[in-house]
């Protein structure tokens, strides 16, 4: 498809200023976006520029106002422009943005973490949940002292070499990489499994008998559409990497602070070895960091061999805006029953519109502020589910959806998010926009 010349419309009118940055932007950075999934290629169309936010209401170039239900993939839980979080990085910004030595606002967000994220003693931060994951196993490969790591087929966890793997065809323990550049020396120490799959993960561990340094996880599963996992096979997973002398890693990157207070271990109560997290501890600032126990964590530069380090790590103004909105999150925990009873009356109305509009083959999954709606016949339980979804009635389904002023994730494959800053009537405008657009795409 010419992607080009495509574009969409707001209330049927054309984004033409959208339309020439992006042209211009394409001359300057590849693909014109510096993150591939903004240059809304699975949906077709040209990107929408974004000029402005505040709470829950983003405005593009155009001067379009929309619901905005992505909120950055997840950092904003506060809103746009929180102005409790605005205050406190004018004040951090003006005395200095950057030492390359320790201040304060590193130990107040460090503690905070411990105190809040049930399984860690100690935290390194560093600038994205990229590196959050790359450090983490990097970290279990030294305290194990095995090369192998597991993930699961449809999980994210940035682009680091060792996750840019796939299972080659017929056989699940050979491993292929899933982008050019990822060498067959990284590749060979990466096994994929399938999400939910218990059985699967035991003929892993039994085939690779004392080499699987952890099993890195997206306890609930947000990169895929959102796949919830079944409470069995995340406690068979806890006991099977115990039992086998594995660490066990949460990728809470997307579910820490936005599933309760202390994410998806907490919910659960399920303790994991290592946690990494990204997205909301940042405030909107790039950040991620991992944690754990200290008898893990201890053996990182400069107390112990492992070597991890960042110029930026700990950036003083990344470091306010995180340390507030965790500060915020933990004195107002209230947020987190606001934001359920919100997705609640999402969920009502979606699954009512589902009904009454005549769509067929439509699911709705929510977990909290989390949702995604599959164009798929079938419950989703792993990604060989989720990508039997139809890619083309979400494309239409987004177009319908952006021109009633509603902007959600422009991929079958991403998820929505709420915020503390969004009211009853922002829901009730998606729940009308969803009733049109449904209708149209199944008409
Ligand atoms: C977003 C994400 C990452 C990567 O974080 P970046 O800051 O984009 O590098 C890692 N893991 C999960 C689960 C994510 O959703």
């Amino acid at each position: 498809m010419d992607n080009g010349s495509l574009q969409l419309t707001f209330k049927g009118v054309l984004m033409k200023k959208s339309s020439n940055l992006y042209n211009e932007a394409c001359k300057y950075i590849p693909g014109g976006v510096n993150s591939p999934v903004r240059a809304f290629r699975s949906v077709g169309g040209k990107p929408i520029f974004i000029e402005r936010g505040k709470g829950s209401k983003i405005w593009d170039i155009d001067g379009n106002e929309y619901i905005d239900f992505v909120l950055s993939w997840g950092p904003l839980i506060l809103g746009h422009a929180d102005e409790r979080i605005v205050n406190a990085v004018k004040e951090s910004v003006e005395k200095g943005s950057s030492f390359g030595a320790p201040t304060k606002a590193e130990v107040d967000i460090a503690r905070l973490i411990v105190e809040m994220v049930p399984s860690i003693e100690k935290v390194r931060m560093v600038n994205s949940g990229t590196e959050a994951t790359m450090s983490a196993i990097r970290l279990a490969r030294a305290y194990t002292r095995r090369d192998k790591i597991v993930k699961f087929n449809g999980c994210y966890h940035g682009h680091g070499d060792s996750f840019l793997i796939k299972a080659g065809s017929g056989s699940l323990t050979y491993s292929l990489p899933s982008s050019p550049g990822v060498t067959k020396c990284v590749t060979k120490n990466t096994i994929i499994a399938e999400y939910n799959d218990l059985e699967n993960i035991k003929k892993i561990f039994l085939e690779n008998k004392g080499e699987i340094s952890s099993v890195i996880i997206e306890p609930i599963a947000g990169n895929m559409g959102l796949v919830l996992p079944e409470m069995d096979f995340l406690n068979g997973l806890r006991e099977i990497t115990k039992e086998e002398g594995s660490l066990l890693i949460f990728d809470e990157v997307i579910t820490g602070f936005r599933v309760s207070k202390g994410g998806a271990q907490e919910y659960f109560g399920i303790t994991p070895d290592l946690t990494t997290l990204g997205k909301i501890i940042g405030g909107g600032f790039p950040v991620g960091a991992f944690g754990g126990r200290s008898e893990i964590m201890n053996i990182l530069a400069p107390d112990g061999p492992v070597y991890q380090a960042g110029t930026l790590s700990g950036n003083p103004v990344a470091m306010i805006a995180g340390y507030h909105t965790l500060k915020i999150l933990k004195e107002n925990p209230d947020i987190y029953n606001y934001l359920d009873k919100l997705g609640e009356k999402l969920e009502d109305g979606i699954l009512d519109n589902i009904k009454i509009s005549g769509a067929k083959g439509v699911q709705f999954v929510r977990f909290g502020s989390l949702s995604c709606l599959f164009f798929n016949n079938d419950k989703v339980k792993n990604a060989i589910d989720a990508l039997n979804s139809s890619t083309e009635r979400y494309s239409a389904y987004f177009k319908e959806m952006i021109k009633r002023g509603i902007y959600i994730a422009p991929s079958q494959f991403e998820i929505s998010f709420l915020s503390s800053a969004h009211g009853r009537d922002d829901i009730e405008n998606f729940i009308k926009a969803n009733y049109s657009s449904l209708k149209t795409v199944f008409d």
